[in-house]
C-alpha cells in the first residue's frame, strides 16, 4: 500500500500573502513608507522576538499580554515574546541606543496575537507605526496624526472618522480611574457579567466593553474630561486646534481609553464607517510618557501610533479604493526557435532597465502569444526562424487598438523598446 505524505495548512489565524495581492502589498507598503520619510520619520526594524519583560509594560491586565502574547521559553531557558505590539520594543531600542531626540521613526512588519480569527483580525497581522520619542510639544502630537491622517487620504479612504481624547497626566488618570471605579462597582448588577471581573480590577477597561449591557452603563459614567489638570486640559486645546488648523476633521470621545496601560494624554483612533465594528479600527495611538522610564531610561515623552495593514486594505475594499497596481512586466520575449534568443534578449533588456519575462520549455508560438497578453506586459518581441536568418526581431504592441506590428534591426532593439515605453535614453 502506498502512504500518502501529510499535507500542510497555514496555522490557524495565519494566512499566505500570494501574487496578485502582494503586488497591492508592496505598493501599500512602499507608499506607508514615503508618506512617513515626507514627515521627517526614519525606518527602524527590531528584532520580531524580544525578551519578555519588555512586553509586560504595555499591562499585566490588558488583553494584549494576559491572553493574547505568544510567550515562550527558548532553548537557554530565556522567556521571550514574539513581539504583540511595536511601541514598546521601540522604547526598549531608544533606551538601548540613546539616540538625539527628538527620535522620529517609522517601521512596519508582522506582529502576533492569540487571538479568535475573523474578519480582519488574524494571529499574526501587519503594522505600520510611528513614534517619536523626547518632545513633549502638542505640535509633535499634530504632525503624528496628521501623518496617519496623510496615510487614509492617500490610501482614497474617505469614510473614516478621527475620534479624539486625552488621559491627562498620571494624576489625572488615577484619580479619574477612582472615581470611575466607584461608579462602576455601584452598578456592578447591571453589567455585563463576563465584564463585571473587569470593572472591577480595570475600570478603564470597561469603557471600550463591546457588550450592550456594560454599555449602557458606562454612558451614564462619569468622563475624563472632567478631571484634566491644567496642565492637561492646555496640552489638548493645543492639539485640537492644530488640526483645526490643518483641517482634519475630528470628533471628542472621551471614553476612548485604548486597550494599554501605557497610555497619557492625547489619545485617538482612525475608524472606518464602511467596516463592521469589531474590525472597523485601522488606527489607533497616543501618548506614553513614562514608557521609556518603565523600561529603564530616562523620563522622556513619546508618543506614536499603529495601523494594521490587513484593516487598511479591508476598508480600501469596502471603499473600492486603492485598486491592485498595474503589472510590472513591460516585455515579453517570444521565440519560436531554440530559445536561444529570448534568452539574451531578455537579459539585454534587463540590463537596460526593461522588466523583460518569457516563456521556457519551448512552448508553441499560440501558447507564448497567450502567456504574452496573461502577462499584461506592453509589448511583445517576437523571434522566429525567419526573424533569426535577416537578424531582425518582430515587434508587436499588446495594448494598442490597431494591432501592427514593425520588424526592427535586433541590434536596435533594447533602444526602441525604451523609446516606446518612454525611458530615457
Ligand atoms: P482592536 O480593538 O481591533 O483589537 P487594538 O486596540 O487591540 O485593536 P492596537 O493594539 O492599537 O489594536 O493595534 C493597532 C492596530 O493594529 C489596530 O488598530 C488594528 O488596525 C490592528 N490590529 C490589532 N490587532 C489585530 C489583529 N489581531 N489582526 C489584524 N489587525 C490587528
Ligand atoms: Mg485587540
Amino acid at each position: 500500500m502506498s502512504k500518502k505524505a501529510n499535507t500542510f495548512q497555514t496555522p490557524i489565524g495565519t494566512k499566505d500573502l500570494l501574487p496578485g495581492e502582494s503586488a497591492r502589498w508592496n505598493e501599500a507598503t512602499r507608499q506607508l513608507g514615503r508618506i512617513a520619510e515626507r514627515f521627517g520619520f526614519s525606518l527602524i526594524d527590531t528584532p520580531i522576538f524580544e525578551d519578555v519583560g519588555v512586553f509586560s509594560r504595555i499591562g499585566e491586565g490588558t488583553d494584549v499580554v494576559g491572553k493574547e502574547m505568544y510567550e515562550f521559553l527558548d532553548r537557554g531557558d530565556r522567556a521571550m515574546a514574539l513581539r504583540p505590539e511595536g511601541t514598546a520594543a521601540i522604547c526598549r531600542a531608544f533606551v538601548q541606543h540613546r539616540p538625539l531626540t527628538p527620535w522620529k521613526v517609522y517601521y512596519t512588519g508582522p506582529y502576533f496575537r492569540y487571538e479568535a480569527p475573523q474578519a480582519g483580525r488574524f494571529r499574526q497581522f501587519h503594522q505600520y507605526g510611528v513614534e517619536a520619542i523626547g518632545s513633549d510639544d502638542p505640535d509633535i502630537d499634530v504632525e503624528v496624526i496628521a501623518l496617519a491622517w496623510s496615510v487614509l487620504q492617500g490610501a482614497g479612504l474617505r469614510e473614516t472618522q478621527l475620534l479624539l481624547n486625552s488621559m491627562g497626566d498620571p494624576e489625572t488618570k488615577s484619580r479619574y480611574q477612582e472615581s470611575l471605579g466607584e461608579f462602576l462597582l455601584n452598578r456592578l448588577e447591571e453589567i455585563d457579567p463576563a465584564d463585571r471581573e473587569k470593572a472591577k480590577t480595570h475600570p478603564l477597561r470597561a469603557l471600550d466593553s463591546k457588550r450592550e449591557a456594560t454599555q449602557a452603563v458606562v454612558s451614564e459614567a462619569p468622563l475624563i474630561t472632567e478631571y484634566l489638570s491644567t496642565d492637561a486640559e492646555r496640552h489638548f486645546d493645543r492639539v485640537a486646534s492644530g488640526l483645526k488648523a490643518l483641517n482634519i476633521p475630528f470628533a471628542l470621545e472621551p471614553k476612548l481609553v485604548r486597550g494599554l496601560d501605557y497610555y497619557t494624554h492625547t489619545t485617538f483612533e482612525f475608524q472606518s464607517l464602511a467596516l463592521e465594528n469589531a474590525q472597523n479600527t485601522v488606527c489607533g495611538g497616543g501618548r506614553y510618557n513614562g514608557l521609556v522610564e518603565q523600561l529603564g531610561g530616562p523620563a522622556t515623552p513619546g508618543i506614536g501610533f499603529a495601523l494594521g495593514i490587513e484593516r487598511l486594505l479591508l476598508a480600501c475594499d469596502a471603499e473600492g479604493s486603492f485598486p491592485s497596481p498595474p503589472t510590472t512586466t513591460e516585455v515579453w520575449v517570444i521565440d519560436v526557435t531554440d530559445g536561444s534568443s529570448a534568452r539574451d534578449l531578455t537579459n539585454s533588456l534587463r540590463e537596460a532597465g526593461v522588466a523583460a519575462d518569457r516563456s521556457f520549455d519551448q512552448r508553441s508560438m499560440r501558447s507564448q502569444m497567450r502567456s504574452a497578453d496573461r502577462s499584461g506586459a506592453a509589448i511583445a518581441l517576437i523571434v522566429g526562424e525567419q526573424e533569426l536568418n535577416e537578424s531582425v526581431v518582430t515587434l508587436r504592441k499588446l495594448r494598442d487598438d490597431e494591432a501592427g506590428q514593425i520588424s526592427i534591426p535586433r541590434s536596435d532593439v533594447v533602444n526602441e523598446v525604451r523609446l516606446i515605453l518612454g525611458l530615457e535614453s
